[in-house]
């Protein structure tokens, strides 16, 4: 089988406390790309469909996820105190947040991606393995998160939450 690669485009808002940029600390969007890659874990032979078909389902899990619970969501550290207002004041909004272990960069958002579409892969039985993620946060700013960089397995992101799981969850609030 042939390495797959598809693309998605998406709205973000977020804001960084912990990054030291005042900048960035403010409530602000962008327009991003993801770009995902996946290896098959046999190499391709010919014979039969040629293709990996069931590579369709795990792509139209990945793109109905981004679309309906990815895009135009707000990205908070999950200690950030933006949660308490929406908490108390919006909490119908709640499902639209997207909450990370500290700031929510574009770094933690491309590990997040990689451990979401890992979980999908896995739970329709595909035999690919994530190769990439890349986010293209603004035409001159893009982040690629790669076997060589990140070790999905001590990556310091706690067991059962939301990136790990294979359901369509961007949050763990309970209600
Ligand atoms: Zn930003």
């Amino acid at each position: 089988m042939a390495s797959l690669e598809f693309t998605r485009r998406y709205a973000m808002a977020h804001r960084l406390l912990t990054t030291k940029s005042p900048k960035c600390a403010i409530p602000h969007g962008h327009n991003e790309f993801v770009t995902v890659r996946l290896d098959p874990t046999e190499p391709f032979r010919f014979g039969g469909a040629n293709s990996a078909a069931p590579f369709e389902h795990v792509k139209r899990r990945w793109h109905q996820w981004i679309d309906e619970h990815v895009d135009h969501a707000l990205h908070l550290d999950e200690n950030d105190p933006l949660i308490g207002y929406f908490r108390t004041r919006e909490p119908e909004r709640l499902s639209q947040i997207i909450t990370f272990q500290g700031d929510p960069t574009t770094e933690a958002l491309a590990a997040c991606f990689w451990l979401k579409l890992t979980a999908f892969v896995a739970v329709e039985g595909l035999a690919f393995t994530v190769r990439e993620v890349r986010i293209e946060e603004t035409p001159t700013n893009t982040v690629v998160i790669n076997r060589q960089n990140f070790d999905p397995s001590d990556c310091g992101l706690r067991a059962g939450v939301w990136p790990r799981r294979s359901d369509m969850s961007i949050n763990d609030f309970r209600d």
